[in-house]
């Protein structure tokens, strides 16, 4: 049950006379307990408050302070007032002072001359309940503790030490309850860490770890102490802040918050970067519950990784609309495939020089009984966030290998999703189709977007090269928006790139996007590029291309993506 090994108990001796002392100290040689003698009630007063007794043996006849005085003092000291005396007398046979012994504080007596085993008897029965009670008080103490850890772990995160989810949960109840009295305002941070899982994915989870610890004492030394800073799950943290009424002190607070988060983070030899991405809700204006603060606080979170991460959003009624609507969406977007909702339209590919079609590019459309006909520039970043974009982006490629079956002379072009080279299910489907001949590698083509190229895990790089490898070109589709320089193309096995149509839709009047059309078709075939513009819809336009060099063009001008049927019609005709 417990162990009293380590508590050795003390008996005190109150005598004046020197010769009972050494008597006394003889006998209880015998038990096994500390000793200390004393030779006055003052004396003995001033040990009892600094130890702990199992026993006092007390001579009533001393001078000054007598043994009565004495024990009527400890027993009514708090630090004195539980140990047993045992009064020493001769006087025993005497009512009255056995009475009033009684009376201050005794609890037995021993007689004068002593009987070593009566004390030894008395004595021992002392030392055995000062030890039951010293057992049951490391017992308790020890239960205490137990109790206590069990409760900590229940509130807090067993790796970080911050608060946990549930914790989090009672603290925002309590926060709101505090505010709801005094009429005050706070926000409930939702932040999530930008790029954390390749981390750990990349450098293990030791590492992954270090890095959430670190994290979150960064964030603890940037709130106030009254503020709360617990981790939610995962590499997802909440802030409370308190004080929140001076807007431009917030925003100074959310800022700092990004920025800590950014800060390199060193282990070992190696020195990582990491964002965080948070999203803001306030009590009371966007919710008077824990769990809809916490939401709201979640849905501007994914407005902040939206509008290109390591930033902070408030979140706001329309935003709340537009993630209920992705969510709709997302809903829908699972039984399209398997409700023959998805269709490929294909949008002629136009030799500039010689105004003949060569091919097309493969657009999808979406067509859903509730949501209508779904633009891919809305439906395409939701199938990308609900993992679903590999299976649709392959559906795609079929459709079009079948095409292509059909009309072996056509270039056709597919977009792939940049998600589409973490793994080689692309390389596969494209390899296999091939190697069938249903297609012939050198009338396909995918087109990319920039942030393939910038992808430094080496992993879409591998992916690229295999494809381009099975002799299939590569196009990086809406040049310019992202990270537009050409200069880390020579490197890639890159054989196109398209113009995006925000540059050529304002041809002829906006003159810096002539320059900048002009700039990249120079450059593209300085690198022995083919360029492709997009979105030509005037003549004027189609004319400018022309005269800088610029190969193919798709546009409303040559046609819009049609459906299948409909670009067999056109085929027949072009
Ligand atoms: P994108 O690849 O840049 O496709 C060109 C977009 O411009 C198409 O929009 C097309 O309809 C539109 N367009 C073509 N000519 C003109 C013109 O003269 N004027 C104007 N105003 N627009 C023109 P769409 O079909 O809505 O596709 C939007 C985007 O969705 C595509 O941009 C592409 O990034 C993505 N997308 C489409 N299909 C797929 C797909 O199968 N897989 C993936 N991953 N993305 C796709
Ligand atoms: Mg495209
Ligand atoms: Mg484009």
């Amino acid at each position: 049950m417990f162990n009293t090994s380590k508590v050795y108990p003390k008996i005190m001796v109150v005598d004046d006379t020197p010769a009972n002392l050494v008597a006394m100290r003889t006998i209880l040689k015998k038990v096994s307990a500390d000793l200390v003698l004393v030779a006055s009630g003052g004396e003995a007063l001033v040990e009892a408050v600094k130890q702990d007794f199992a026993v006092i043996l007390l001579d009533v006849n001393m001078p000054e302070m007598d043994g009565f005085e004495l024990a009527e003092l400890l027993s009514v000291t708090e630090q004195t007032k539980s140990i047993p005396i045992i009064f020493v007398t001769a006087v025993h046979h005497d009512e009255s002072s056995v009475l009033k012994g009684y009376a201050s504080g005794a609890v037995d007596y021993v007689q004068k001359p002593i009987l070593s085993e009566i004390l030894l008897s008395k004595v021992n029965v002392f030392l055995d309940l000062w030890k039951l009670k010293a057992g049951l008080e490391i017992e308790i103490s020890a239960r205490r503790a137990a109790e206590l850890e069990v409760h900590y772990l229940a509130q807090h995160d067993a790796l970080t030490k911050l608060p946990n989810r549930r914790q989090i949960q009672t603290e925002i109840e309590h926060f709101i309850d505090r505010s709801h009295r005094r009429e005050e305002k706070f926000a409930v941070l939702f932040l999530d860490l930008d790029g954390f899982k390749k981390i750990n994915d990349d450098q293990g989870h030791e590492v992954g770890d270090a890095l959430l610890i670190e994290i979150g004492q960064r964030f603890k030394r940037e709130v106030r102490g009254v503020d709360l800073v617990g981790r939610y799950g995962g590499d997802e943290f909440i802030i409370i802040l308190t004080d929140t009424d001076d807007p431009m002190m917030l925003k100074n607070k959310l800022q700092q918050l990004v920025t800590v988060a950014t800060h390199p983070f060193r282990w070992k030899d190696k020195e990582m970067l990491i964002s965080t991405s948070i999203g803001v809700a306030l009590y009371p204006e966007h919710g008077i519950t824990s769990d809809l603060l916490i939401s709201n606080a979640d849905t501007a979170m994914y407005l902040a990784k939206e509008t290109g991460k390591n930033t902070f959003q408030f979140y706001s009624e329309k935003l709340n609309q537009q993630m209920k609507r992705s969510l709709l969406v997302e809903q829908h977007l699972r039984y399209a495939l398997l409700s023959n909702e998805l269709e490929v339209y294909y949008q002629p590919l136009i030799d500039v020089k010689t105004r003949t079609t060569i091919g097309a590019e493969a657009l999808l459309r979406w067509n859903n009984d509730d949501l209508g006909v779904m633009s891919p520039d809305e439906f395409i970043p939701i199938a990308e966030s609900a993992g679903l974009i590999c299976e649709i982006g392959i559906w795609v490629l079929r459709q079009v290998a079948d095409f292509m079956s059909e009309y072996p002379d056509l270039h056709l072009a597919v977009n792939a999703s940049s998600l589409q080279f973490n793994n080689s299910q692309l390389h596969n489907e494209i390899s296999y189709l091939i190697s069938n001949n249903i297609i012939s590698a050198d009338k396909l083509e995918i087109e990319i977007t920039e942030g393939v190229l910038l992808d430094r895990s080496g992993r879409a790089e591998e992916q690229l090269l295999a494809i381009h490898n099975l002799g299939v070109s590569l196009s990086v589709d809406d040049f310019g928006t992202g990270y537009s320089s050409l200069s880390y193309l020579k490197n890639c096995p890159i054989t196109t790139v398209k113009i995006d149509r925000s540059f050529v839709s304002d041809i002829p009047n906006d003159k810096d996007n002539m320059i900048l059309v002009r700039t990249i078709i120079a450059m593209a075939k300085g690198l022995n590029l083919k360029v492709i513009a997009e979105g030509v819809e005037t003549e004027q336009q189609a004319e400018f291309i022309k005269q800088e060099g610029c190969d193919f063009a798709q546009g409303f001008l040559f046609a819009k993506p049609m459906n299948k049927q409909l670009f067999k019609d056109y085929l027949k005709t072009h």
